[in-house]
């Protein structure tokens, strides 16, 4: 084949399937319209399923904090302290995607960054700057609701935002929190060099309220679970907030415009169960042997597309539903449905178990 594999975006599905390309020898291109290092909002836990295949790309997690520990606490005040089997660890969107990006050059990956796609047809890509790139195989790894998808958020669906800001604080590292408050949830954990990510999700309408005054807004709605406003008056923020908004909690079911989707853009789940990045690797991990068997022509374009229409339905579409189960227990927030829950999570363990379990999937498995 005389084209490159052409990614586009350079998040963690689109980092991670072009280091495994170029380790088998595939040409790609990969472009990111940011630099990095760079913010990310996310909540920066990873569930243990990626654990090694994040070793096999290269980085390296052992002295990263492990989280074996959930202190969920519900709007009203009401707390569970449950055991997270099997858990995760905490690294930083800075530092991982950082890494990633210096691994993948290393591997060979052609990494432009700072250059945004502005349309994609077929094999053709088109930078904003008019430049056309022809590929092979085009691969979207652009993240959720991105236009280049063609995906339309329906105007009728609740509008959220997504907040992140890097702290210090005197909080266990073995421990992850996830406070329920009105409207929305905010996860707090450790990452790497002693920072803490404080990170949550609200609804627009929420903020607009306090005219997008974001300590408004947290004083306000969030300091009403009293063990958030505990943590948020405990901690000391280190970096700005930064923002997100353009949820879609959903399989992307749209039209595929002649190009494979990988991570976010295939479908988002909801960030309550710290999942989407394993997403976004479990999709690298399942797409990455199927280009690479095509571009040896052992398999076709239409093979590829079958494959990933097969994960989509059958994997992907269940964690995402699962999802989605858990944001709406947890949103449900009315005194009847909040007693039980939290009477069910400190009383009957297996309850715990069944919810923190919901969120897990098997180890990622890349053959070495
Ligand atoms: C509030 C919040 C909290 C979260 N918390 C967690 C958590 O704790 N644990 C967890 O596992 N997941 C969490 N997630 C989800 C996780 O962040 C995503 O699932 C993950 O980043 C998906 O990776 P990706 O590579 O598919 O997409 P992304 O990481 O979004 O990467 C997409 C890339 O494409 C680039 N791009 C977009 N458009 C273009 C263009 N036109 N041209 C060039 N480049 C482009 C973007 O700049 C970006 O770098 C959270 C998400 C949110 C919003």
């Amino acid at each position: 084949m005389n084209h490159p594999v052409v990614i586009i975006g350079g998040g963690l599905a689109g980092l991670s399937t072009s280091i495994l390309l170029a380790r088998a020898n595939v040409p790609v291109i990969l472009i990111e319209k940011d630099t990095y290092p760079r913010q990310k909002v996310c909540g920066e836990y990873i569930s243990i399923e990626s654990e090694k295949f994040v070793n096999q790309l290269g980085v390296e997690t052992s002295t990263l904090p492990h989280i074996h520990t959930l202190h969920l606490s519900s709007f009203s005040g009401k707390m569970a302290r449950l055991p997270l089997s099997p858990g995760g660890f905490g690294i930083s969107r800075q530092y991982l995607d950082h890494q990633l990006s210096i691994i993948a050059k290393q591997a060979g990956v052609e990494l432009l960054t700072g250059i945004r796609v502005k349309s994609i047809e077929d094999n053709h890509v088109q930078l904003l700057s008019g430049e056309t790139i022809e590929a092979s195989l085009v691969l979207g790894a652009y993240g959720r609701s991105n236009p280049l998808s063609g995906l339309k958020i329906p105007k009728n669906q609740k509008q959220y935002i997504g907040i992140k800001y890097h702290v210090r604080s005197s909080a266990p590292a073995d421990v992850i929190e996830m406070h329920v408050f009105k409207g929305g949830y905010c996860g707090f954990s450790k990452v790497e060099n002693e920072v803490y990510c404080l990170c949550y999700l609200g609804t627009a309408d929420d903020l607009k309220a306090y005219r997008g005054d974001i300590a408004n807004y947290e004083a306000g709605i969030l300091h009403q679970n009293p063990h958030l406003r505990a943590r948020l008056l405990e901690v000391e923020k280190i970096t700005p907030p930064i923002t997100t908004s353009q949820f879609h909690f959903q399989v992307h079911r749209g039209d595929h415009r002649g190009h494979l989707l990988l991570g976010d853009a295939t479908g988002f789940i909801p960030p309550i169960t710290g999942n989407g990045m394993s997403l976004a690797f479990r999709s690298a991990a399942q797409t990455a042997p199927q280009i690479i068997d095509f571009y040896q022509g052992r398999k076709t374009k239409a093979d590829i597309f079958r494959q990933q229409d097969a994960y989509i339905n059958h994997y992907a579409k269940g964690r995402i539903r699962s999802g989605v189960f858990l944001q709406n227990l947890l949103l449900k927030q009315n005194y009847i449905s909040d007693n039980l829950l939290f009477f069910g999570l400190n009383h009957f363990p297996f309850m715990g178990d069944i919810l923190t379990g919901k969120a897990v999937g098997a180890p990622i498995m890349y053959p070495q």
